[in-house]
């Protein structure tokens, strides 16, 4: 698998002529207690990978301007824009939300100051609506199924699966370099987040099901530390769908026994095909808890 994963990075590097760390400027902070900082990967072509923390976004520099992506909040907005403005003067063109959960969309208002023109699924609208945040600015320019934003002759498509991991997530696609940039429902090497917040199981597994037949070679996720790659082989795609399906067969068996206590379910519950990913000690007993909602509860 590593072995796969350095042969196609070194296929991305021919493929978008460089990858090439920008800058990297580590600091602490309080929060994660771990280096937080942000740095900066050029893909070549005028795509960069914007990391803040262990959150990480795109953005494309065109003749014509900028496309930001999920700007993620204040702190990060601005650094992002200091790191743009040292690469290009051009305006900041458009924003595009992933979907409406503040952690990644919440320093909008930085780049409504430049004039941005914000894109999102339609149901950010309803969702930004129940849940407030200031420094997030509504969309201009919704869509249902699919939209496609071009600038300078740079495509980003962006298509809805429907409800997966709440209901208004879009997965963007760089069709010329057959990129995915996927937020929150791929995260490679990586157990679900927590009690999986905002996640319907069965509509997760569908959704990444359907991705699977895109045309695409790589993939961009929107979560990775300093020391993880801000690029991926199409497989982690596959990757994560069967971790999911591990994860609700080995609770459903058990549950089928009989076993519909959550506290035992967390402490029986093994899947060590998997203890080398991220957080498998801690949060696969959340995992386990969220899946037995799902059965106890059919939620
Ligand atoms: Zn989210």
């Amino acid at each position: 698998m590593k072995r796969l994963f350095i042969q196609s990075v070194f296929i991305v590097g021919l493929v978008l002529s460089s990858i090439a760390t920008a800058s990297n400027f580590p600091i602490e902070e309080p929060m994660g207690g771990k280096p937080f900082g942000h740095s900066v990967k050029n893909m070549g072509d005028g795509l960069y990978v914007f990391r803040w923390w262990v959150y990480r976004n795109i953005f494309m520099v065109t003749d014509k301007g900028v496309i930001v992506t999920d700007p993620m909040n204040p702190k990060a907005a601005h650094l992002l824009l200091g790191e743009i403005r040292k690469i290009t003067d051009k305006p900041i063109k458009y924003v595009v939300y992933s979907h409406n959960h503040h952690d990644h969309i919440s320093g909008g208002q930085v780049f409504k100051d430049q004039g941005a023109t914000f894109i999102a699924h339609k149901n950010v609208l309803k969702e930004l609506a129940d849940h407030p945040t200031p420094a997030t600015p509504l969309p201009d320019i919704t869509f249902e199924d699919e939209y496609t934003v071009e600038l300078g002759g740079r495509t980003l498509e962006l298509k809805y699966f429907g409800p997966n991991h709440g209901e208004s997530l879009v997965v963007m696609r760089l069709p010329k370099e057959k990129i995915l940039f996927i937020v929150d429902i791929v995260t490679p090497r990586r157990v679900a987040f927590r009690a999986m917040p905002d996640f319907w199981p069965d509509e997760w597994i569908r959704s990444l099901q359907e991705i699977e037949q895109m045309d695409f070679d790589y993939v961009i996720s929107a979560h990775g530390s300093h020391q993880q790659p801000a690029i991926d082989p199409s497989t982690v795609v596959a990757e994560q769908r069967i971790y999911l399906e591990d994860l609700m067969a080995a609770v459903k068996a058990e549950f089928d026994k009989g076993m519909h206590s959550p506290d035992k379910l967390r402490q029986i519950v093994k899947l060590p095909k998997y203890k080398d990913w991220q957080f498998y000690n801690e949060w696969l007993p959340m995992n386990i808890e969220r899946i037995w909602a799902y059965y106890h509860m059919g939620w």
